[in-house]
């Protein structure tokens, strides 16, 4: 079956943590909107396979090797954190239970707290007695200095679902199980899950698809994206502490805890995959368990626990640039655009700059121009008249 053609103003092609969090901006503005994601279930990718870890800058302060880079990935994430925080805030776990930072390597430390100050992190330092009154089971020994900071851990399905509902309050379609087939300028063919498709015309296409951006560009528009995979790994054990522990230096743990059970990952675990994909690889999976080893010795003792392994995404200028954590919008073909938000945290930072943008291209002129968009108007006008002068 075929039902008729639906028009709307924006279809967003995949519902992970990007394109949940851009219906529920776009919705707002009064856009006729539609969201499709492929799966029976949204976010069922890297949204959920993560650490849900909201973070607050503390950790790509240090992290990022440039420092302009790394305090602006920061900025990004306390603002990400700050707004998800306010949306959702019954998400937020252990609220009460600030993690805590460890920094092993001291001469580190001068250039950590100068970029933490840039960027406005909040940080506490802590005595080493102080963190294991709070952590007894860690052993805290490698480490040179202790911070307490505001990063918390997020249950990720129920922020989603709020997300969702309140897209869907705004007006916008949600499609599950719906895969886009096939693209034309602004015309596409969508096929359900039980084999009846949609014909729809939209006026703007954004492609909130994680990995699946590059296979789709190629499909559609025979264009080779500069996209490139990186696989990590994380731990599911059963809970090993009260507060969440991570270093900031590299090849170390990171710890999260979720109700009964602590994620873990190892700090710059990013494995260049030609194809994306979920599967473990062992001597990655053993690299972090020898780093949780180091920070919670015995924690296999706390019982069963699952490897996961999950694949980033970003976009490459050229080969042999550094992995970029940046979010990233680009629009290879005009009216399709594709986004990328670089971590979950930044996912509010990536959809604002994208609404803001959206809106210019799509308002319906009820509200009135201000002077500046007058001036704008006009002068695009001037430009457009001696271009066709030329
Ligand atoms: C191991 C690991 C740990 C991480 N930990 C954290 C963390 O703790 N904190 C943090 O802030 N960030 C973290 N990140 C990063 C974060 O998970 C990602 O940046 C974020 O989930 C990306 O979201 P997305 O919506 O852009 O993509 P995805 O989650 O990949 O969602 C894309 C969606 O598009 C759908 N799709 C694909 N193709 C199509 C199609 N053709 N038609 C319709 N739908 C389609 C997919 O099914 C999927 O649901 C982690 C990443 C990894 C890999």
């Amino acid at each position: 079956m075929t039902r008729n053609l639906q028009r709307y103003d924006v279809v967003l092609v995949g519902g992970g943590v990007t394109g949940l969090m851009a219906s529920h901006k776009l919705a707002r503005l009064g856009l006729r909107l539609l969201l499709l994601e492929k799966q029976p279930t949204l976010a069922s990718g890297p949204s959920t396979r993560n650490e849900g870890w909201l973070h607050r800058g503390s950790y790509h302060a240090g992290s990022v090797k440039d420092r302009q880079a790394a305090v602006q990935v920061a900025r990004r994430c306390i603002y990400g954190h700050e707004q998800i925080r306010a949306f959702a805030p019954e998400a937020v776990e252990d609220a009460d239970r600030p993690p805590m930072v460890l920094v092993r390597d001291a001469d580190r430390l001068q250039e950590l707290v100068s970029r933490w100050d840039e960027a406005g992190v909040s940080y506490r330092p802590l005595t080493k007695a102080q963190a294991s009154a709070r952590f007894p089971s860690a052993d805290l020994t490698r480490a040179s200095e202790v911070f307490e900071v505001a990063d918390v851990s997020i249950n990720t399905r129920m922020l989603y679902r709020k997300l969702l509902t309140s897209a869907q309050q705004g007006g916008a379609e949600v499609l599950t199980g719906a895969r886009l087939e096939h693209v034309r300028g602004s015309e596409a063919t969508v096929v359900m899950a039980d084999g009846s498709t949609l014909q729809l015309e939209s006026r703007l296409f954004v492609y909130s698809t994680g990995f699946g951006a590059r296979d789709l560009f190629r499909q559609f528009f025979e264009l080779e994206l500069p996209i490139r995979y990186w696989k990590s790994h994380l731990v599911v054990v059963p809970r090993l502490g009260g507060h969440g522990l991570f270093y900031v230096d590299p090849h170390e743990a990171a710890m999260m805890h979720h109700g009964d059970y602590s994620v873990v990952g190892l700090n710059e675990d990013a494995l260049l995959c030609a194809n994306p994909d979920y599967l473990v690889v062992p001597e990655r999976a053993d690299n972090l368990h020898r780093a949780l080893e180091r920070l919670v010795p015995g924690w296999k003792n706390a019982g069963t626990y699952s490897d996961v392994a999950c694949t980033k995404v970003d976009f490459a200028p050229d080969a042999t640039s550094a992995r970029s954590l940046n979010i990233a919008i680009h629009e290879p073909v005009p009216g399709h655009i594709c986004i990328l938000p670089g971590k979950m945290t930044e996912a509010p930072f990536l959809t604002d700059v994208l609404t803001a943008r959206l809106y210019e291209r799509l308002e319906d002129g009820l509200i009135a121009k201000r002077p500046c968009d007058v001036l704008h108007a006009s002068l695009a006008s001037v430009a457009r008249e001696a271009h066709h002068a030329a």
